[in-house]
């Protein structure tokens, strides 16, 4: 047995920087604005929600395998209110465990091996794991930062269009760097997979966690794409239960019958009472969108202004609740070490953004930090990275 256990699609993604992180914020004690979820939790009255299904047995066992038929019409009348995007609760909606199940249950859906999947870099961890798990070919884009924001550059993206490229995996808002795509660079990707032939899978997990004048544009929304397109939405991020995983696809019959074919045997269903909490969720009243964007801007701003004061240069993210920084004005360029020295160094622990890189060097100056955390745990993380600038 002189082979390796773990097999070659997946060698590369053994351990996770964030398992290491925030090992190394349990051992220090540092303030961990590594991994991303929110230390309060969602309204009292979706969580009271989901004790009241759990009481009145609503979901306690499997439920439909699509989703229940409350959340799935909760999501369409989402889409439909938020974007005028109209999709079938039952042909063309399916209930996931999370945003997670759905990107890899689409991937493994609609990737045949040898396939080109077309990645915006710095990308979400999971992207890279699944295009490997079908078999696919990650073919990165990067976002480079250009006067203040990350900006996708077009010519680049058809460029990295060949004859194998089977889908563009868009993320917008986008983590890491906190851009939102514009209508501008969204529809010129439209026009390209529309030109090509291509599908688009979309994470819009940040759809609500928009600042300022940003908008967050659908790509179904844009001529051509709606039936060439798989939207991902999740209730982790937009309502603050990021255990409960609850996430969602709307797409065209056709495609929703493609991702569902995949995702009856990953784990056929979960979350049943959750769906039942979470259909009551998309259903609160704009306040609560408004109240809960308001309260992140406050806190990015809060975080943004202390690790400029720090020293570092500070990309403002416009949605998101990340923020990625330039170490190189602090005098730094490797990010991994920057990250694995500051718990001692300042007490606070960071992500180095060169994980979510294929092109490692790109990556390399940048380290990002959530903000996603109560207003005194992010002035005491102010406070202390304050001392790198001493
Ligand atoms: C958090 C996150 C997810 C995972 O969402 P779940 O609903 O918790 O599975 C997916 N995509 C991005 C970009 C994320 O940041």
């Amino acid at each position: 047995m002189n082979r390796p256990l773990l097999n070659r699609r997946l060698a590369e993604f053994g351990t996770t920087i964030f398992a290491e992180m925030s090992a190394l914020a349990a051992r220090t004690g540092a303030i961990n604005l590594g991994q991303g979820f929110p230390d309060t939790d969602g309204p009292d009255e979706i969580r009271e929600a989901a004790v009241r299904a759990l009481r009145e047995g609503h979901g306690n066992q499997y439920p439909p395998g699509p989703g229940v038929p409350e959340l799935r019409t909760a999501v369409a009348e989402h889409q439909l209110k938020r974007y005028g995007l109209a999709y079938d609760p039952d042909a063309e909606v399916l209930v996931t465990a999370g945003a997670t199940e759905a990107i890899a249950a689409s991937l493994l859906a609609l990737v045949e091996p040898g396939d080109e999947v077309i990645a915006l870099e710095p990308y979400y961890d999971s992207y890279a794991a699944c295009i490997a798990m079908a078999g696919g070919t990650r073919v990165p884009v990067t976002l480079r930062p250009s006067e203040g924001r990350y900006v996708l550059d077009l010519d680049e993206l058809r460029a990295a269009v060949t004859d194998r490229t089977r889908l563009i995996l868009l993320n917008t808002p986008h983590n890491p760097t906190g851009t939102v795509l514009t209508r501008d660079e969204l529809t010129a990707v439209a026009e390209l997979a529309s030109e090509r032939d291509l599908l688009v899978v979309t994470d819009e997990v940040y759809e609500h966690l928009v600042f300022d004048d940003a908008e967050h544009v659908p790509i179904a929304t844009l001529p051509g794409m709606r039936d060439r397109t798989v939207t991902i939405g999740s209730a982790g991020k937009t309502f603050s239960f990021t255990g409960w995983k609850v996430g969602w696809v709307t797409a065209s019959p056709e495609l929703t019958a493609a991702v569902r074919s995949a995702k009856q045997f990953l784990t056929y269903v979960a979350s049943g009472p959750f769906q039942y909490a979470i259909a009551e969720a998309l259903r609160l009243p704009d306040t609560y969108f408004e109240d809960l964007r308001a309260d992140l801007r406050a806190k990015r701003d809060l975080l943004s202004d202390g690790l400029a004061a720090a020293g570092f240069e500070v990309y403002r993210p416009a949605g998101t609740y990340f923020v990625t920084t330039d170490i190189r004005p602090l005098g730094e360029s490797d990010g991994f070490a920057f990250c694995r020295g500051l718990p001692e160094r300042a007490g606070v622990v960071a992500i180095p953004n060169a994980v979510f890189y294929d092109h490692r060097d790109a990556g390399a100056p940048f380290v990002r930090f959530a903000f996603c955390k109560r207003t005194d745990v992010l002035e005491d993380a102010v406070a202390r990275l304050g001392t790198l600038a001493a």
